[in-house]
């Protein structure tokens, strides 16, 4: 199998026709210097011919047909996989992009201006000029999606960071996740087992705690201007110097060039951003070059100790990217005197470490005693790119859609007829609309209710309106113990044969004959959904819902609810949001069902699963 990875920069294009398993090239071609009279195209390292043109979608338009061209005898595409930087919260995965799925990387263009435009000018070209292939999206910030909630959060109102989507989101986890699994090959460990960091020293630079597999924490954050030292981004700053500039009478666009273009290494020294330069002139006695280098190692030695905190110890240390895997000296200032940790440096297999030349892609400079590791792995992200593409192009049949499904946890709540809200809280009473609800027409109310089990009671559980029919209280499993109740798993309005319970309102109570259910988790779709998931009304499927607590699920036995008036969104109870460590935002994944069964309105969810499984 071969996929062309295609990583579409403002000014540059990297396009890699690659075996997904060895990482094995077959093809490269780099367009360089887009959008000026300089610019140009190599093929397969061959001398570079002109390309002048004005832009990223100009110039995928002139490199795909030589690229093609230039294709060896035998080799076929079975897709292309392109390179997003900014996912936002939606894409957590590498995904199959539709029409709707380029609309939703496109909707990220104000959080990442400088990338996702130049990303997404890719994904349309290619679209249009190889469009009998599928195209996959992997993302940089997917890896990160884990972060929990103490670790992606900013201290700002949380009103002002839900409204403009502040958060942290972390980059180059492509690069941080294939190095991780690569270490974790070289300690012939499983990456589940280790708690490691690592360092992406390139242009860009960022720090990861990969704990047990799992992105914990990245220096990174709502773009990659946060955390390390880089090239010419400055990393870390007290906000208050924005603040001072700003009354300096900076403009926006001089503090962007500024912290983007002029800081970092390039700004402390004075020499352009290119460490060999710094690291020559610092030996030649430049202090403001020693002065950078002690700057910049200084840094990420904070973060190491931090990281180290964050995960309880550490088991391997990782460097990569061009200053990562290619300066001894920084990695020795960074690394020396780590012992406290557990990291002893090896001086000599430091100043020798190449991981390039290595098959395993790694070179370990710790001394034989050390109980945390030092790594130089050598970084690959177009062959994860195109090892996470193929992975999602083969399990075609088991992932049945993209589109994510929001999911909704719905605590305890009671549904009325109108005589019983009158019974409750007194004649001619109507439910007052506290807050509208996802599905359209419904809202929770008001007014609650107290639930008088046999054993105990349940204070102010909300009533959701409008009025029903029937009267229906909607319980979780641990509601029941507490109330002392046995009540059925059963979808919404599937009440015969359900016990019974006592309401009490401010007018008076009402005794239910019936209608106490545990809600039989489900999922709200249109037609159009149906259709795109290949799923019909009462069909049974399962959800794999990750979660940023580590308690990733799948959820069996969800049952399929079709109708033009609902909106795409899984409900399940408060036990079993608990259960997966679910917070706000949630979405999962539907994946393949276990057979069809046509929705009866009898019986429990146990009778019915055999009946799915068929
Ligand atoms: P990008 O983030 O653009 O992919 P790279 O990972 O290729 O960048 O890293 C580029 C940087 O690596 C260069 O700017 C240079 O500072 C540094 N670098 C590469 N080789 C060496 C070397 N031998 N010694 C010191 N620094 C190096």
């Amino acid at each position: 199998m071969h996929l062309l990875v295609l990583n579409c920069g403002s000014s540059s294009i990297k396009a890699d026709v690659l075996d997904p398993a060895t990482g094995e090239r077959v093809l490269r071609a780099r367009a360089e210097r887009i959008g000026t009279e300089a610019g140009v195209l190599r093929i397969n390292g061959a001398a570079p011919t002109g390309l002048v043109t004005v832009d990223v979608a100009s110039a995928i338009e002139r490199l795909l047909p030589a690229l093609l061209d230039a294709l060896p005898d035998g080799i076929t595409l079975a897709g292309t996989a392109h390179r997003v930087v900014h996912g936002g919260e939606r894409f957590t995965h590498s995904v199959r992009i539709d029409d709707e799925v380029e609309a939703g990387i496109e909707a990220l263009n104000p959080i990442a201006p400088l990338h996702n435009p130049a990303n997404l000018a890719g994904i349309r070209g290619a679209r249009r000029l190889l469009s009998g292939l599928e195209h996959i999206a992997v993302f940089d910030t997917a890896f990160h999606a884990t972060l929990p909630r103490r670790a992606r959060s900013y201290a700002l109102p949380a009103s002002l960071t839900r409204e403009h989507g502040i958060r942290r989101y972390g980059f180059h986890g492509i690069s941080h996740a294939y190095v991780a699994q690569r270490a974790a090959d070289y300690l012939v460990g499983d990456l589940r087992d280790l708690r490691l960091i690592t360092c992406h020293l390139g242009n860009g630079a960022s720090v990861c705690a990969v704990e047990y597999g799992r992105s914990i924490e990245t220096s990174m954050g709502m773009t990659p201007l946060e955390g390390l030292v880089m090239g010419t981004r400055c990393g870390d700053l007290d906000p208050g110097i924005l603040l001072h500039l700003l009354r300096e009478g900076y403009t926006e666009e001089q503090l962007d060039h500024l912290l983007n273009r002029q800081s970092g290494l390039a700004g402390l020294s004075g020499l352009g951003n290119d460490l060999r330069d710094i690291e020559e002139q610092a030996a030649d006695g430049n202090e403001r070059a020693q002065l950078a280098i002690h700057i910049y190692a200084h840094r990420v030695r904070k973060y190491i100790g931090a990281y180290t905190a964050i995960l309880g110890g550490v088991d391997g240390i990782v460097f990569t990217g061009g200053i990562g895997e290619n300066s001894a000296l920084m990695r020795h200032r960074i690394t020396q005197r780590l012992d406290f940790l557990g990291a002893r440096l090896d001086e000599e297999a430091n100043r020798e470490a190449d991981a390039t030349v290595r098959r395993d892609g790694v070179a370990d400079f710790s001394t034989r005693g050390s109980r945390s590791r030092l790594l130089v792995v050598a970084t690959d992200e177009e062959h994860a790119i195109a090892m996470s593409a193929a992975r999602l192009l083969l399990d075609r049949d088991r992932v049945r859609g993209a589109r994510p499904i929001p999911v909704a946890v719905s605590a305890r709540h009671v549904h009325l007829t109108q005589s019983h809200v009158e019974a409750l809280f007194g004649e001619g009473h109507t439910l007052t609309e506290r807050n509208p609800l996802s599905q359209p027409g419904q809202f929770a109310c008001e007014e609650t209710v107290t639930l008088i089990g046999p054993k105990r009671s349940l204070e102010r559980v909300r009533v959701l309106g409008p009025a029903r029919p029937e009267s229906q209280v909607e319980i979780s499993r641990t509601d029941e113990f507490f109330l002392g109740i046995d009540a059925p798993v059963r979808a919404s309005g599937d009440i015969n044969n359900t016990p019974g319970i006592v309401l009490e309102g401010p007018a008076g109570r009402v005794t239910l004959e019936r209608g106490v259910i545990c809600a039989w988790r489900h999922i709200h779709m249109t037609p159009e959904d149906s259709d795109h998931f290949g799923v019909a009304d009462g069909d049974i499927v399962e959800v794999a819902v990750s979660s940023a607590e580590q308690r990733d699920l799948v959820f069996g036995g969800v049952l399929i609810r079709v109708s033009p008036s609902f909106q795409l969104e899984m409900h399940i109870d408060t036990d079993e949001g608990n259960a997966a460590g679910l917070c706000k935002d949630a979405r999962g994944v539907l994946l393949a069902t276990g057979g069809t069964a046509s929705l009866q309105r009898r019986g429990t969810i146990h009778d019915r699963i055999p009946e799915a499984a068929e």
